[in-house]
Formats: structure tokens, C-alpha cells, sequence
């Protein structure tokens, strides 16, 4: 189908697509929900089940696998991998008697980076570029690019490459970065160290 805005992209027979802010090439599957005023970048794939919330962003080329809810709050960004059943939140202090739709926590996936398969994000983080969750493993603070988070609590265990491997062989190191090279696909990469 095409939109408005004048790009096409598929949308599964049974899924509800009321955004009219869907980029060209992606596919949403089946009994995917896709709320009004949220946005949806090129040449993403939206899973079964998959529930988009008013006014949540998800960035070009995601993948955003089966009974994944993005809240409104979240943003994820451009090339960013969400697991099966992976779990976001926008309320820290969840109350059923007590609602604000406008008091929301927000949470931002940045470019590149990897969520396990049921792991949970609970809102008010950003998770860095590139960085690597886990499958389940809950996160509650901010990740740093390129960190490797597992466990629950998340806990920081290592560093990956671009390409998803950890990274082990130490290039070169002083008191502000370290220089890694990735023995899998070879990129080097710099990680910078806390002040
Ligand atoms: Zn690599």
C-alpha cells in the first residue's frame, strides 16, 4: 500500500496500521498494531503481534521481531535489532489508580545497538550505539556504546564490535581510550574511557 506521504511499504492484511508515517519498504506483519502519531523509518520489518504506540519512533532499517510493544516514550533509532518478545516501559512508578498519559519516562535506543530476546528496558535509559543486551537481562541505567550488558541486574561483562563479536584483542591502550580490533571481522574499535 502507499500513504500520504507517498511511500509504499506492506502491511499484512490483519494488522492496524493508523500512522500515516510508515517509510518506504517496510513490511508489518501479521496482527501488528501501529497507533497514530507514531513513525516508522524505511525498510523496517515490524513482527507479529508487534504493538507501536502513540508517539513512539523507530528509526530506518529496524527489525523489531514478534510481540514486541514500543511505548510511547521510546524512541529507537536508525539499524537497531529488538528480540522476540523484548519488553519496554514509560511509567516508573506504575500505579493503576494513578495515570498520567503525559507523565512519561523517556527511553532511547541509539543506532546500531541489539536487544536480546526478553529483555526488559525499563524507561528513562538510553541504551548507547551499538551496544548488546542480553537476552534477558533487565536494564535500568544508562549503557554505554558498545558495552555488552547481561544478567539481572544488567551488568556491563565486555565490549562487542559493530558486527556483534565481542571484542578481546586490546590494540593499544592509555588513561582515555582503549583501541580495540574485532578478531572477527577486523574493524578497529575505540572505546573511550569514563572521566
Ligand atoms: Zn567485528
Amino acid at each position: 500500500m502507499t500513504n500520504t506521504q507517498g511511500n509504499s511499504y506492506f502491511a499484512h492484511p490483519t494488522a492496524i496500521v493508523e500512522s500515516e508515517s510508515i517509510g518506504e519498504g517496510t513490511k508489518i506483519w501479521h496482527f501488528a498494531h501501529v497507533r497514530r502519531d507514531s513513525k516508522i523509518g524505511r525498510g523496517c520489518n515490524i513482527g507479529k503481534s508487534v504493538y507501536i504506540d502513540i508517539g513512539a519512533v523507530v528509526g530506518d532499517n529496524v527489525k523489531i521481531q514478534n510481540f514486541v510493544s514500543v511505548y510511547k516514550g521510546v524512541v529507537i533509532e536508525d539499524d537497531v535489532f529488538v528480540g522476540p518478545s523484548a519488553t519496554f516501559t514509560n511509567d516508573l512508578y506504575p500505579r493503576a489508580f494513578i495515570w498520567d498519559e503525559e507523565h512519561v519516562s523517556p527511553t532511547r535506543i541509539c543506532r546500531g545497538a541489539s536487544i536480546g530476546a526478553n529483555a526488559t528496558i525499563v524507561c528513562g535509559i538510553t541504551v548507547g550505539e551499538y551496544a548488546m543486551i542480553g537476552a534477558g537481562s533487565v536494564v535500568a541505567e544508562d549503557v554505554p556504546a558498545y558495552a555488552l550488558i547481561l544478567g539481572n541486574p544488567g551488568r556491563q561483562k565486555g565490549w562487542v564490535c559493530r558486527c556483534g563479536h565481542r571484542l578481546k584483542v586490546v590494540l593499544h591502550d592509555d588513561s582515555s581510550n582503549t583501541l580495540y580490533k574485532c578478531s572477527s571481522c577486523g574493524m578497529d574499535v575505540q572505546i573511550a574511557k569514563k572521566a
